[in-house]
């Protein structure tokens, strides 16, 4: 968790050309949607995108958002799962991917444990070409966890764990998304839990206690503002 963050980042040399399209001047943007994370102290403006790229990928975060609502806050029940019938995959897939390109080029605070290699450069190319790869490549899930049955609306700091792969966890708007940088070349059709095309997706809601980096999270939430009160 951050204590300290400035609104607005301060420049001033000249902003630096477009992430996307590498030509354009970029201007500030909040790095993602505020839709998705409105908290305006931590989700700081940055130069990454010229206003004609930024007009591309605010088409996907509609998207996004349009499946993102979708999603009640009564959840009625603490596990399970809810569907989302036959999802675009190919929008909803540039969207993701943005998202997650977004969080490993930005250099504010919040972003800095999403250190990546060459994948931004690859997930760029799959972007520029919208060109939303097959679900294997780059898998990603949703899971939601259940505070008493309900979503709870809560964010917090992305971080990259290292398994034989490197997976990005990050919770926005009290989901927590689940991006896998690797090709997974035994991901199994039947595999629900990821986004993949002409299919339902299937997100899992479990109990938040159930989730070990949730349950991390509250704890240190916990002991900042017990700290503070002392
Ligand atoms: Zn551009």
């Amino acid at each position: 968790m951050l204590d300290l963050v400035s609104g607005i980042k301060h420049r001033s040399e000249p902003a630096g050309p477009c992430a996307y399209c590498r030509s354009k001047p970029a201007i500030a943007h909040s790095v993602v949607p505020t839709f998705l994370f409105p908290d305006h102290a931590q989700n700081v403006r940055e130069e990454l995108l010229c206003p004609a790229c930024y007009d591309t990928i605010s088409k996907w975060d509609h998207v996004g958002r349009t499946v993102l609502t979708g999603i009640p806050y009564e959840l009625g029940t603490a596990t399970g799962c809810l569907r989302i019938a036959n999802p675009p995959y190919r929008e909803l897939r540039l969207w993701l991917l943005s998202l997650l390109w977004r969080m490993a080029i930005a250099t504010g605070p919040i972003w800095r444990n999403v250190q990546l290699g060459e994948e931004p450069d690859l997930i760029r190319e799959l972007l520029v070409k919208e060109t939303p790869a097959a679900a294997n490549h780059f898998p990603i899930g949703l899971i939601l966890p259940s505070f008493d049955g309900r979503r709870f609306d809560f964010s917090f700091e992305p971080d990259v764990v290292d398994r034989e792969y490197k997976l990005v966890r990050a919770a926005f708007g009290g989901l927590l998304f689940f991006f896998e940088l690797h090709i997974d070349a035994t991901l199994q059709e039947t595999d629900q839990f990821y986004l993949r095309p002409n299919q339902d997706w299937n997100i899992p809601i479990d109990d938040w206690q159930n989730i070990d980096f949730v349950r991390a999270w509250v704890h240190s939430l916990y002991r900042q503002t017990v700290k503070k009160q002392r």
